[in-house]
């Protein structure tokens, strides 16, 4: 089976190092399925989960933006911020999520809004990684 090697890696340092089959990831412009031998590209990443798929499993990723960096033999993802399922605190990111709907409903003005807006989409995003509901 030929595999390409992906780097997680966040501003507080690296998150994941394998060898994986495929990579499924969430850019700017929709999803994105890498294969090794892809051709090399770069992308901005959205909030969203990267599946990781090996022969017989596959690891699931929060990531809050970044860039995805492709060449034929390696992935690079530098995230924003980045948790495997295994690492995420199911309780602090439904916390955030409450605190994000109350700023919504708060309705403090366009900015707080926009950031209330993100969080939730972050908080979202993790609690659907960790229950694999992707
Ligand atoms: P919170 O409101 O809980 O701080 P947030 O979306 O504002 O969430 P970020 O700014 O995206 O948090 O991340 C800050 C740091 O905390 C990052 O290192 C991120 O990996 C980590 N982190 C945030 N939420 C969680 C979580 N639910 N489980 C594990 N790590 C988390």
């Amino acid at each position: 089976m030929k595999t390409i090697t992906v780097n997680i890696v966040t501003p507080d340092g690296p998150v994941y190092d394998s060898e994986v089959s495929m990579v499924i990831a969430v850019t700017a412009t929709g999803e994105m399925g890498i294969l090794p031998g892809h051709i090399p590209t770069v992308a901005p990443l959205g909030i969203g989960a990267v599946r990781l798929k090996k022969e017989n499993s596959t690891e699931l990723a929060a990531v809050s933006g970044g860039f995805l960096e492709v060449r034929p033999d390696k992935v690079t993802i530098l995230a924003q911020s980045a948790e495997l399922a295994t690492d995420i605190d199911l309780a602090r990111a439904q916390e955030s999520a409450r605190r994000a709907e109350a700023m919504l409903q708060a309705n403090k003005g366009e900015v707080d809004f926009q950031r209330a807006e993100l969080a939730l989409r972050r908080a979202k995003n993790r609690i659907n990684v960790y229950e694999g509901n992707i």
